[in-house]
């Protein structure tokens, strides 16, 4: 008998709570969402107050050009272009204006897209001239059949597009900045000091930018430029400009923009490794992100940014800091530098 009340009370009360679950509204489908790096170097506590400022600032104006495509109904990929391009203007990141030296005194840039509605991508590497290399990336993708264009050729196929589309032209010397001189003059001493030892490269000298966008269609796109690492021998190519490694995209499984030694997300084919975690492993994106940087990549070697095609975002890096911002449709709106 008392066991039958406490039966029917339980049964009444199980009712109760899945009634009122009913009532609950669902939570909002995410319609599109952007996440934008400035790179991995960073070392947020050794930076000046307005230099976070500085920082936080030109990311949140990044952001917002690229959210605002995506709100408006705008594609992924012209998302991701046009957000990179803002922070290739601006010589605060080691991309375009601001790029860093190489060996040689000058600029070298790399950069790629991707289409991860078609998996169809587009890269450029030490370009010289070029002040947008992501626009070229893309160019790349749609107007040639390759995939990745180099140094002289890929200035030629520049001189070739100058009326496709803001395919603007400027001497290297554009590309310089004293802060820039200042840090190359510093590790040109560390690496003397250090006898050469080619391995000697830190993760403070990074600053690449990227950005990976979800739009109200369902697609994915990924893109990342940079001027690769402080003090480079000239002709080196970073992961920046391959696919799979520094930049990744496909709607089956999401798009990833990296930063960090290039030559550690090359042999590591980050970008499609994440991909092929959640597609091959069933990983969600956060796991398929913590397993590579926390177990495949060694610490301190960089940190990357990622997107699904539900719209979750993952940002991890295993340096000190990389600064990073990310919004979507439901509201979210984040910029951090640190941990
Ligand atoms: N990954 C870039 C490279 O190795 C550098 C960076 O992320 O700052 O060229």
């Amino acid at each position: 008998m008392i066991a039958r009340f406490f039966c029917g009370v339980f049964l009444v009360a199980l009712a109760l709570v899945s009634c009122a679950r009913a009532a609950e509204p669902a939570a909002k489908k995410i319609e599109f969402a952007i996440a934008v790096h400035g790179g991995a170097g960073i070392e947020p506590d050794a930076l000046s107050p307005d230099g976070r400022r500085a920082r936080t600032r030109a990311l949140g104006q990044a952001l917002d050009v690229g959210r605002k495509i995506l709100a408006d109904g705008g594609a992924a990929l012209d998302a991701v272009e046009q957000t990179i391009r803002l922070l290739e203007d601006d010589p605060l990141f080691n991309a375009g204006r601001g790029a860093v030296f190489n060996a040689a005194g000058g600029h070298e840039l790399d950069a790629t897209i991707m289409d991860g509605r078609t998996r169809e991508g587009g890269g450029v590497a030490a370009v010289t001239t070029v002040k947008n290399p992501i626009s070229l990336a893309r160019l790349v993708m749609t107007e040639t059949k390759h995939v990745l264009l180099i140094g002289h050729g890929a200035e030629q196929f520049a001189d070739e597009m100058r009326d496709k589309r803001q395919i603007e032209r400027v001497p290297n010397s554009y590309f310089s900045t004293d802060v820039r001189r200042e840090q190359w003059r510093r590790k040109v001493e560390e690496e003397k000091a250090a006898r050469g030892n080619k391995r000697a490269s830190g993760a403070a000298t990074m600053g690449t930018v990227g950005c990976v966008a979800l739009d109200k269609q369902g697609n994915l796109a990924a893109g990342t430029s940079t001027g690769g690492l402080v003090n480079k021998r000239w002709g080196r190519v970073g992961d920046s400009a391959i696919l799979g490694a520094g930049t990744y995209a496909d709607n089956h499984s999401c798009a990833v923009s990296c930063t960090g030694t290039g030559e550690l997300f090359i042999r590591n084919a980050v970008g499609f490794h994440i991909g092929a975690l959640m597609a091959f492993k069933g990983m969600s994106l956060d796991e398929a992100v913590r397993q590579v940087i926390d177990e495949v990549l060694p610490d301190d070697s960089g940190g990357l940014i990622a997107v699904d095609a539900q719209g979750n975002i993952s940002m991890r890096f295993n340096t000190e800091g990389m600064a990073r911002a990310a919004a979507d449709s439901r509201g979210r709106v984040e910029i951090m530098l640190g941990k």
